[in-house]
């Protein structure tokens, strides 16, 4: 069943799993569009009470204690992102023939008649930052768009704000889409999508490697002019071919070389398209200069190409791609140059919380003291070390999980000096800091890209980024 519109939403049974951010806000919106919401966690502390009684003051009600139960009459489920697909309550929907779906999967039905095209972005890692060149560009080529997902406004209120208060509706809207909520989103049909990179991360959540790639490639499905992909990473370009699209849709690659006919690349420095010119056999159309990507990391021209390839099948002019491109600075933690102290440079990006991540960040600097380490989620470190070895003049490892990124330096990196720091108080930070810096010759980075998670020692990864910052600020000329 597939619905459309808010008013097929009034009257409805919904059962929402899960009283977390997302859940709230899919409980509120559509109790406001007249369903009757019940919100189900299995979860009882004070927290929970305490937003269960905001909720059922304004007419939803909540169930704590039980997440496995399908309440009585139950014609639909909203799940948040956490809830895993083996989950009891999702076994008695389907035993009951009821649907689950995700807020994204909501927001996709409750688009109107000329609603906002979707150009979605989905991949391992440069989902956020590229979402957000993707709208920079789109704002510069004179649209009203708006990069949304797993940042700012919840997807549900953008779409239903739409038009609201007079303000004309957007044009166009860049969609971060995790693998989860590709999961739970049957019947989005983005205008174009993109698969940045894949890469092994969240398998505790899909159960295998297989079933992670089968969730990104959804974002292919039903796309109308271009899916996009990655012409370094084989598995994203066989999304493609498995994908169902619309008749004339075209397979467009990006890549750090140069690029063949229907692809978009790097020629001496210049961004160029080599897809969306009209002989593309013979001719390449300049975009942007490498020096207008902020920082012009190779993983982040890969990110800024996605973007313009996605911009360029919506129609956006090359000056626009340039533009936007040069209007966007990346979000905080992500390679953000933090100070430059004796002519050693500090780099944060403590978002890199996976190996994935941290290579590429490892990969754009030449000399680098590393500090690494937190909660490892079950990776393993011999390639990322290995890949790296070389560019180490240093590490400084750190966390609950420190022990397993010095075993793969043991074994492939033995001449790299290691300092391990076996303290996880918030003295651990500066120290680790201080190290690094003793480490540090003049030109070196200091480069704080976990490869881990941080809820061993913080309470996220933004709060361990500005813990490495105020260390850094800490330092003085004296320390080297
Ligand atoms: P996401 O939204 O997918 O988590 P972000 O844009 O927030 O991605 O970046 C997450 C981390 O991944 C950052 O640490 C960044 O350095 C790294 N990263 C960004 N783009 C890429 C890429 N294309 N390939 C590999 N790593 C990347």
């Amino acid at each position: 069943m597939t619905t459309h519109g808010p008013a097929d939403f009034a009257g409805q049974h919904i059962t929402v799993a899960g009283l977390g951010v997302s859940g709230i806000s899919a409980a509120r919106a559509l109790a406001g569009l007249g369903a009757h919401v019940t919100v189900v966690d299995g979860g009882d502390g004070d927290k929970q009470r305490a937003a269960a009684g905001e909720l059922t003051a304004e007419g939803i009600s909540v169930r704590l204690g039980d997440g496995d139960t399908l309440p009585e009459g139950t014609e639909l489920v909203v799940t948040s992102p956490g809830w895993k697909p083996d989950s009891p309550l999702f076994a008695a929907a389907a035993a009951a023939g009821v649907d689950v779906v995700g807020d994204v999967e909501i927001a996709w039905r409750l688009r109107g008649p000329g609603a906002a095209a979707w150009l979605g972005v989905t991949g391992t890692n440069g989902k956020t930052t590229t979402v957000r060149m993707l709208a920079s560009i789109l704002a510069a080529e004179g649209l009203r768009t708006l990069a949304v997902g797993n940042i700012g406004t919840p997807i549900i209120d953008v779409v239903l704000g739409q038009g609201k208060n007079g303000e004309p509706p957007y044009d166009v809207l860049a969609v971060e889409l995790s693998s989860y909520q590709l999961h739970w989103a049957p019947s989005v049909r983005a205008h174009s999508g993109a698969v940045l990179n894949l890469a092994p991360d969240h398998l505790d959540w899909h159960g295998s490697m297989q079933a992670y790639a089968a969730d990104k490639g959804r974002i292919y499905e039903g796309n109308t002019v271009a899916c996009v992909y990655n012409a370094a990473d084989k598995a994203t370009e066989d999304l493609v071919r498995e994908a169902d699209v619309e008749e004339g849709c075209r397979a467009i690659g990006f890549t750090l070389g140069t690029p063949g006919p229907s692809q978009l690349g790097v020629v001496d420095g210049i961004l160029v398209d080599r897809a969306f010119v009209e002989n593309r056999q013979q001719q390449a159309q300049e975009l942007a200069e490498v020096s207008d990507v902020t920082p012009p990391a190779p993983h982040n021209i890969a990110n800024a190409l996605a973007a313009a390839a996605l911009a360029r099948a919506f129609g956006v002019r090359p000056t626009a791609v340039r533009d936007g491109l040069r209007a966007f600075h990346p979000d905080a933690h992500r390679i953000q140059h933090v100070a430059e102290l004796d002519g050693v440079t500090y780099i944060d990006d403590s978002k890199a919380t996976n190996t994935h991540a941290a290579e590429a960040s490892l990969a754009a600097y030449e000399h680098i003291v590393w500090i690494a380490g937190g909660l490892a989620k079950g990776a393993t470190f011999d390639e990322l070390v290995q890949k790296s070895a070389a560019r180490l003049r240093g590490v400084v490892l750190i966390g609950a999980d420190r022990a397993l990124i010095g075993e793969a330096l043991a074994r492939h990196a033995p001449d790299v000096p290691v300092v391990d720091l076996d303290r996880t108080d918030t003295g651990a930070m500066p120290e680790a800091v201080r190290e690094a810096t003793r480490l540090a010759r003049p030109g070196d980075i200091v480069l704080l890209a976990p490869a881990c998670a941080s809820m061993d020692m913080f309470v996220n990864y933004n709060k361990r980024g500005d813990a490495f910052a105020e260390a850094v600020g800490e330092l003085t000329a004296r320390d080297h």
